[in-house]
């Protein structure tokens, strides 16, 4: 099934996330990649094909969690950093809370967004 998939990383977390798409490339580069800005343009450099919204603290976290809401996204894979401070926090706790809310999967950390692919592919 073609997915609408998000991938957010806050700063400390970039790294994480490239090495993350880059070891899972054959099954995300099918589908349709929403980013935030500055985590667009990494994903971007590693080869994919992004849709890249606005940047996270201007409110591309928000943009995520709208089509969320709107049925439009079906996977939100966010590496967020849990030891640093965000002035988009409010942003973060909406975007999971609708997650939760629609019942979208919603991986924060590497472990289970391998588990959530890996269950995407049966
Ligand atoms: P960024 O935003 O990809 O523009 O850095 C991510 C975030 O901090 O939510």
């Amino acid at each position: 099934m073609f997915m609408n998939i998000a991938l957010i990383a806050h700063d400390g977390k970039k790294a994480e996330l490239v090495s993350f798409v880059l070891q899972h490339k054959d099954y995300l580069e099918v589908h349709n990649l929403f980013t935030t800005k500055t985590t667009g343009k990494h994903v971007e450099e590693a080869g994919f094909k992004v849709n890249k919204l606005m940047s996270g603290p201007q409110g591309g976290d928000a943009q995520i969690a709208a089509l969320v809401a709107t049925g439009e996204m079906q996977i939100v894979i966010f590496f967020r950093d849990p030891l640093d401070k965000h002035p988009h926090e409010p942003d973060v706790q909406m975007l999971m809370r609708l997650c939760d809310v629609h019942n979208i999967p919603l991986a924060t950390n590497p472990a289970a967004a391998k588990m959530i692919l890996k269950g995407m592919t049966k």
